[in-house]
């Protein structure tokens, strides 16, 4: 059979982009992925991973890559400021029965494991680079490159994140990113060997948490309510999470208050979200990932869906005989899984905002983790 799609573009070189590479060129496609940074980084601290995000990575090839470079383990610790725990979270092992049920690794890792498979792929990766124009009929997609280059494709996926361009272009009245009253604080620290899994410590309003990243590190992560998304100066960010962390009688969190120096590298990041409404393409464009459906970390499964996006999509290409049609299926199966996360999420967040019911808080995160558990 010929594949509907043979010459695929790729915008956009994060992890829902990459996955879509890496499974496009698995169907055969000849597919190129331009990314508009020369040095193809990705910044931020660790990255949290649930069972789906590993069952998807073992379709990606790279599972064992992960357990290798990352920190991979079963169940989510809760516990009280003073240190208590009052639940642990199970975590079902759906990337396979000798595989945890979560985990987490530093995302420059995630990247470069991804980054090492998109290349192995035979994807065409063009850095520093990205469109200039797109313009289709019924039959392809004319697209001009920054780099002066003019190709036409047969499908093009957007995946250029939460201030896509492409986006922008196709669906000039879309809604924009919007900030939810809570930022994220992020650091990597050493792991002391009593923290095994993700543990985080709920307070009324700020809620701390930790997760193993490798064997010998963590990340620590604080999400606190901030009403309005005022600028912050770096020089001030190692003081501002002490301060957080003081409320927080803890051990575990009280050594980390201590050990965090002004040499101590912290990332802040005002939370967002955004979920456009569908369609999701036009014609022959395709948008996945936080191009249409960014989350705040609260269910910790932004990575996961877009890159279930991926997964998903070449599976209807490889279906259909028409790209509209595949696209129509694609969307069709993604709805609801990406909307449910980004709304739950946002409910989580607005429910801590509020100091609300913590009985609501945990039947909802309970309610989404089950459903993530699902198949794709
Ligand atoms: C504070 C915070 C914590 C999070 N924690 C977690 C977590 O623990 N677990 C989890 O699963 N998710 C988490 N997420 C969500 C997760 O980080 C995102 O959902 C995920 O990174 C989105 O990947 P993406 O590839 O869709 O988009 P992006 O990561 O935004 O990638 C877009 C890529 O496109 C490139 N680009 C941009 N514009 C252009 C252009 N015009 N042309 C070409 N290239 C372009 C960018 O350089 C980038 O490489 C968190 C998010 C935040 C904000």
């Amino acid at each position: 059979m010929t594949l509907a799609a043979q010459r695929i573009l790729v915008i956009g070189g994060g992890f829902s982009g990459m996955s879509a590479a890496i499974e496009c060129a698995k169907l055969g496609a000849e597919v190129d992925l331009v990314e508009i940074d020369p040095g193809w980084r990705n910044y931020g601290a660790g990255i949290s991973l649930g069972g789906a995000t590993l069952r998807a990575f073992r379709q990606l090839g790279i599972l064992d890559a992960f357990l290798a470079h990352g920190a991979a383990h079963d169940g989510v610790s809760l516990r009280l400021p003073h240190g208590a725990q009052v639940a642990e979270l199970p975590t079902p092992r759906l990337a396979g029965p000798d595989v945890p049920g979560g985990g987490a690794i530093m995302r420059p890792v995630l990247a470069r494991l991804l980054a090492d498979a998109t290349r192995a792929s035979g994807t065409a990766v063009r850095l520093g680079c990205t469109f200039t124009a797109i313009a289709q009929d019924g039959e392809g997609v004319d697209v001009a490159f920054t780099d002066g280059q003019r190709r036409r494709y047969d499908l093009v996926i957007g995946a250029d994140g939460l201030y896509s361009k492409l986006r922008e272009t196709l669906f000039p009245g879309a809604p924009k990113p919007r900030y939810t009253g809570q930022a994220c604080w992020r650091a990597v620290l050493p792991r002391p060997p009593e923290i095994r899994t993700a543990t985080l410590w709920i307070g009324p309003q700020v809620k701390p948490g930790v997760n193993p990243v490798s064997r010998t590190e963590m990340y620590l992560f604080v999400v606190e309510p901030r009403p309005i998304n005022t600028h912050v100066a770096p020089s001030a960010f190692v003081n501002h999470v002490r301060a957080l962390l003081a409320d927080f009688p803890a051990p575990e969190l009280q050594a980390i208050r201590d050990g965090l120096t002004p040499d101590s590298q912290v990332v802040f990041r005002p939370l967002e979200g955004l979920l456009m409404p569908r369609p999701w393409s036009q014609g022959r464009v395709v948008l996945i990932g936080d191009t249409v459906h960014a989350t705040t970390p609260h269910l910790a499964s932004g990575a996961c869906i877009g890159i279930e996006d991926a997964l998903v999509l070449a599976d209807e290409l490889g279906r259909h005989a028409r790209v509209e049609a595949a696209l129509a299926a694609f969307e069709q199966r993604r709805w609801e899984r990406c909307r449910m996360v980004v709304e739950n999420s946002a409910r989580l967040g607005e429910i801590e905002i509020a100091g609300g019911d913590k009985e609501e808080h945990a039947r909802l995160m309970r309610e989404s983790l089950m459903a993530l558990a699902q198949p794709i």
